[in-house]
């Protein structure tokens, strides 16, 4: 029944929502018939979710919204895949993302739009929008995205649902498409931060298959989320970027905190003085590592192969036709970054500042446990407002991306609507593998 209401509703609405790039009718309903029989062993046996179209499914086609990837059917799961089969979850669907994860709006799907379901004109988010907006319209209770560098916590914060960003290596990364692997991370978009504790139980820990995958035990997250937060010491940032900041946005998030202060949290302030070099760092890091995970498609391993007359030929067709166009930016702006001649100036300046950006988080955390910021500058903007201004897109994972270079866990939690009914985010940024913390307070707050 709950395979079938879940299904029933991506019927009704997805037509103009635009989440899935496929549903999977035949299987979910053949799972859900199986698990039937069984008596249920986990909080999350029978409940109907979504993952990313970045997560390689076996016998289901997997295209990280690229031209490159059509047709791929992956002989393999990723490993959040199988954990959540085993849980007894039934997988409805795989949802919409930008090519590769590279955006911040969906819109550089090679497929199609996701439209934000508070307000059609406006993008969702990115670049996870399409399970940021199927959680939102409720045609699933969850779904996994991935967060490089704001791609679960911007589309939550847009879409009104919780989104976390676990610890890098709290989760295995074995079957995620690869976009920047030292920044990517799986988590789930929910609706309340306790079903976020669900989730995040049933996809943590150490995977042999995925060397970065942590050994660190995993805690207890259902547990520990009713301790509250008295005595929670909450960072605000001093030297917080106030550019491009909507002051409505602004407004939110400080009434948010104000509600955790009276809920008997402790307001401390913290510099982040390297903060403000975030957004230069990660788009010299990521796309570098962007363009040596890209190098695998050659229309010989995967999907699509345009033929040429030589074999230079047809690996130049097949990525001319294969890769959008802001995937081609990021080729060539890792590709440069990386050369001989330049690899000092830009990629070794860009590690250095990544190793300050994460040594301002250890000092910040010496005085509080957990730093709240919006999660992102303004709230979901209109469809083709930005597509034209790659830097005016960057610029909205300001507050996002600094989590992604130190490698900590970040959650978003909607605090309130603009007058507009727009949705906003708080986001809360903690100690590496405090996840714990994060759900607690983002409990606490709902
Ligand atoms: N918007 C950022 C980018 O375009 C982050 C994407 C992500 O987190 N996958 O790279």
């Amino acid at each position: 029944e709950w395979a079938e209401a879940s299904l029933a509703r991506i019927r009704a609405l997805d037509e103009r929502i635009g989440a899935f790039l496929h549903v999977d009718e035949a299987g979910a309903l053949e799972a859900a018939r199986r698990l039937d029989g069984e008596t249920p062993n986990h909080p999350l046996f029978g409940i109907p979710y979504a993952l990313k179209d970045n997560l390689c499914t076996e016998g289901i086609p997997t295209t990280a919204a690229s031209r490159i990837l059509e047709g791929y059917v992956p002989p393999y799961s990723a490993t959040v895949a199988d954990k959540l089969r085993q849980a007894g979850g039934v997988l409805v669907g795989k949802t919409n993302l930008d090519e590769f994860a590279m955006g911040s709006s969906t819109e550089n799907s090679a497929y199609k739009k996701t439209r934000n379901p508070y307000n059609p004109a406006c993008v969702p988010g990115g670049s996870s929008g399409g399970s940021a907006a199927a959680v939102a319209a409720g045609m699933v209770p969850y779904a996994l995205g991935s967060d490089t560098g704001g791609s679960i916590r911007q589309p939550a914060s847009f879409c009104g649902v919780v989104g976390l960003k676990p610890t890098y290596g709290r989760v295995s990364r074995y079957g995620l498409i690869a976009f920047a692997s030292s920044l990517d991370q799986i988590g789930p978009f929910t609706r309340t931060a306790e079903d976020a504790a669900y989730v995040l139980q049933a996809i943590s820990g150490h995977d042999p298959l995925d060397s970065t995958s942590a050994p660190e035990p995993v805690d207890d997250f259902v547990s520990g989320l009713d301790r509250g937060v008295k005595g929670l010491r909450i960072g605000v940032v001093r030297d917080l970027s106030q550019e491009g900041l909507d002051p409505e946005v602004g407004r939110l998030v400080e009434a948010a905190i104000a509600t955790l202060e009276g809920a008997g949290a402790e307001v401390v302030e913290v510099s982040l003085p390297h903060m403000h070099y975030a957004v230069a760092t990660y788009y010299l890091i990521a796309p570098a590592e962007a363009s040596s995970n890209l190098a695998r498609y050659d229309g010989v391993r995967y999907g699509k192969r345009v033929s040429g007359d030589s074999l230079i030929d047809m690996y130049e067709r097949t990525r001319s036709e294969g890769f959008g166009i802001e995937v081609k930016r990021r080729i060539m702006i890792g590709t440069y970054a990386l050369s001989s001649g330049y690899y000092d100036a830009y990629y070794l300046r860009a590690q250095k500042m990544r190793t300050l950006i994460r040594e301002d988080y250890q000092k910040a955390f010496e005085t509080c446990d957990v730093i709240a910021t919006p999660t992102a500058p303004t709230p979901a903007f209109r469809l083709g407002e930005k597509v034209d201004d790659p830097l005016q897109m960057y610029l909205n994972d300001i507050y996002t991306i600094p989590a992604n270079l130190a490698g900590l866990p970040g959650i978003s939690v909607p605090c309130g609507l603009t007058e507009a009914g727009l949705p906003v985010g708080l986001q809360l940024v903690g100690r590496a593998f405090d996840e714990k913390t994060l759900l607690a307070a983002a409990h606490a707050y709902e």
